[in-house]
């Protein structure tokens, strides 16, 4: 850079219990305020889980018994400064990051809010500083790229503790909801397709790309929440180890058969599907109808593309959901919108893949859109199942198969 240019006032930035300060040179993004309140309140649902009836209660203060957590893309370290002063139960926060002015960043922020008994700066490729950390691994790690997360699956997998917490965030939308097929088969191992249910499949799609990371060293994830919002994913899973449990893995992932002319879809799991614990009703999942008998849309006579495999088996675990949902704290800037997106989500139909939109069905035989609660009504009164998404706002996600869906449409 040219002497004479003179660096910028650091821009000054308050969210939450922080006060960061940036040069404006290292990213910064305040719409991702609800992804950090979110995970504040999800990590901390978790370490309460966790740590049980440890006496650990106060944010801000080291916990010898406490959880260790990799931030592995801190940027200005917000996010770290944010879980150290608001999550109790901490005993070490590492935050990372590639960049040498980041971590000028980080280092100054960390004095600023005076966390350095909690949070300690590092400068490295993340993937390595993961790989360095396989034997002394991490309760949580919170992986928050621009764009595809992917290629720190690897090593997060392997870096994590048995029943630890990963954190992952996906911002490349177009790819993962249909735009560029190949390219989301290159990154994520699984064909997108442009369908109206797009942002569920790119949960499904991330998770199953995770799935398949954990399993090549004898690991398997449980997803406790996934969230589609703004222009990004972001999903909240387990990590477990357990080579047996893997064999499971085929009977959780489906390919996608979908119908390009009604947008009809059927799902085809790649392997039989049975519980895998007694009394686990959350690997017991409904598959709308099976796969098609014919290479011709039934119900249209269309073509259909196959995407996948996704992810088929619950995306949310309800009663974690829950306890988030009751214990998040009012104090956070987005607390309405967590309040809001959670109770959503926690009346999903979680053993059901996908859905349909309201418009998309009346558009495609050409009816004025009914009213949801009609919809609704008809399905529930023909014995199945219906609930929104928060996904989409005109969503009906349901158990009944499409033949029934399309004939409600049709006597409209
Ligand atoms: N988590 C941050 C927050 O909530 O404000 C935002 C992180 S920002 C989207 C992504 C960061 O990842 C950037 O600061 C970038 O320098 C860093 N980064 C990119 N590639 C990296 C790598 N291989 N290892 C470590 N950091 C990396």
């Amino acid at each position: 850079e040219p002497e004479n240019v003179s660096e910028p006032e650091p821009q000054k930035i308050s969210e939450g219990l922080a006060e960061v300060q940036t040069t404006g040179k290292v990213f910064y993004n305040p719409v991702q305020e609800f992804n950090r309140d979110l995970s504040i309140s999800v990590i901390s649902t978790y370490t309460r889980q966790l740590l049980k009836d440890q006496l650990c209660t106060q944010p801000g203060v080291k916990c010898e018994a406490g959880i260790s957590i990799l931030e592995a893309l801190s940027a200005t370290g917000l996010r770290s400064i944010r879980y150290a002063k608001e999550i109790p139960g901490i005993n070490k926060i590492i935050a990372n990051d590639i960049s040498a002015r980041a971590v000028q960043d980080i280092n100054s922020n960390i004095k600023l809010n005076n966390v350095e008994d909690l949070i300690e700066a590092s400068q490295n490729d993340a993937t390595m500083l993961m790989y360095q950390h396989k034997k002394d691994s991490f309760d949580v790690i919170d992986l928050d790229p621009y764009g595809c997360p992917s290629i720190f699956l690897d090593s997060a997998v392997q870096s994590i503790k048995n029943g630890g917490l990963l954190l992952v965030t996906a911002t490349d939308m177009a790819i993962l909801a249909g735009n560029t097929p190949e390219t989301c088969y290159v990154k994520y191992g699984a064909v997108s397709l442009r369908m109206k249910c797009c942002h569920e499949m790119a949960l499904r799609i991330l998770l199953q790309c995770i799935e398949s990371h954990a399993n090549r060293y004898g690991r398997y994830i449980e997803p406790l929440l996934s969230v589609s919002a703004d222009f990004y994913v972001r999903v909240f899973v387990k990590v477990f180890h357990g080579a047996q449990k893997c064999k499971h893995t085929i009977s959780k992932l489906s390919h996608v058969y979908h119908c390009t002319g009604c947008d009809s879809f059927a799902l085809q799991p790649l392997g039989v599907t049975k519980p895998h614990e007694k009394n686990d009703k959350l690997v017991k999942f409904c598959l709308p109808t099976g796969p098609p008998v014919s290479s011709k849309c039934e119900h249209c006579g269309g073509s259909y593309h196959i995407g996948g495999p996704i992810w088929s088996a619950p995306i949310h675990h309800p009663t974690f959901v829950k306890e988030v949902l009751t214990s998040a704290s009012p104090g956070l800037g987005t607390y309405k919108r967590i309040q809001g997106v959670l109770s959503v989500i926690s009346e999903e139909l979680v053993d059901v893949p996908l859905y349909y939109t309201l418009e998309r069905l009346a558009g495609t035989i050409k009816v004025e859109t009914p009213s949801m609660m009609a919809v609704r009504s008809a399905i529930l009164n023909a014995g199945f199942r219906v609930s929104y998404t928060h996904a989409n706002k005109t969503s009906i996600k349901t158990d009944a198969p499409a033949r029934v869906v399309w004939d409600i449409m049709r006597c409209w």
